[in-house]
């Protein structure tokens, strides 16, 4: 799998997401298998929050993981913005850290901005790092007037990941938030790879240029969406999946690679933004 450094941090392109992950006891066993599978096949990145399911998310990673060595592995988890302030997120980084089975996470991201202040929460992130218990931290759906407004804060620059909403059927942060981050070092992990389900994905599944496109190719309309992410340089995937079988074929769009011809095809069908759009949030 290919990789990137985010500081001491070795980021594959693909990850795995986990939000509904560990909601339903009858697929759990299948739902840690998969993200076995995942690992195996080079995506070693597991993104989850203290929100997801309630802490259930955390404890599936933390089942499923438990006989695996740490440092095969990369965990980002993310604080409730309530959580985020000196009262509440070193109890909220020790309870993820306890469910995860783990002493340490790779990266802790702000999950979007609440009211507690920037700076209380860097501050908060730095004394983390500094107790050993996060490595790098970031932050998640912050559009480009959140990311200059940290940028202002003490410590502020030290942001390693912005986590946003990209697919192909919703593309508003190439306009300048993504060249915003990359000039800046931030880099971005698009959830939502997949555009989950509903009728977007369904529109961008069933339209014919992508079809075809895949086709000539061998491959599935939803490999060509993870393979347009990883067209840009610096931004990582992190497709959910709850089976072997869906793991498999998105660990295989890593390899995906389209002639310059055809991806002008897919940017004709689903073009890039030419204004400013607010940033779309699941
Ligand atoms: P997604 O990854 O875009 O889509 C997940 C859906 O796609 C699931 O229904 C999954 O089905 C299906 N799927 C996966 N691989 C497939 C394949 N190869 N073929 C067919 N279907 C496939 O949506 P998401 O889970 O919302 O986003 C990904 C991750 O981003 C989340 O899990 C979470 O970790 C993170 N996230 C972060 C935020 C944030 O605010 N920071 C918000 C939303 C999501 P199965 O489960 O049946 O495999």
């Amino acid at each position: 799998m290919k990789a990137f450094a985010v500081g001491e941090l070795n980021f594959p392109v693909l990850g795995q997401g986990t939000w509904h992950i560990g909601d339903r006891d009858a697929t759990a066993r299948q739902e840690e298998e998969t993200l076995r599978q995942g690992l195996r096949l080079g995506l070693n990145l597991i993104d989850t929050a203290e929100m997801y399911g309630s802490g259930r998310s955390e404890s599936l990673i933390g089942r499923a993981m438990a006989g695996v060595a740490r440092q095969d592995y990369l965990l980002v988890s993310k604080v409730y913005p309530h959580n985020a302030g000196r009262q509440n997120i070193f109890d909220s980084c020790d309870s993820s850290l306890r469910r995860l089975q783990t002493d340490y996470l790779d990266l802790y991201l702000l999950h979007w901005r609440g009211s507690v202040p920037l700076a209380e929460t860097v501050a908060c992130m730095e004394e983390l790092q500094r107790a050993g218990k996060i490595r790098r931290w970031g932050v998640s759906n912050f559009d480009t007037d959140d990311m200059e407004e940290l940028w202002q804060v003490p410590g502020g620059q030290s942001c390693a990941v912005n986590q946003v909403l990209y697919h192909l059927g919703s593309r508003g942060i190439e306009y300048n938030l993504l060249p915003w981050m990359q000039t800046h070092g931030v880099a971005a992990m698009a959830y939502c790879p997949l555009a989950q389900a509903g009728t977007l994905r369904r529109s961008l599944l069933s339209n014919s240029t992508l079809q075809q496109v895949a086709a000539s190719y061998d491959a599935t309309v939803m490999q060509l969406m993870l393979a347009f992410i990883l067209r840009q340089p610096d931004v990582i995937a992190i497709p959910k999946a709850s089976t072997p079988d869906h793991v498999a074929a998105n660990a295989a769009a890593a390899k995906l690679a389209l002639s310059s011809e055809d991806w002008e095809k897919v940017d004709a069908a689903f073009p890039a933004p030419s204004k400013k759009m607010p940033l779309d949030i699941q």
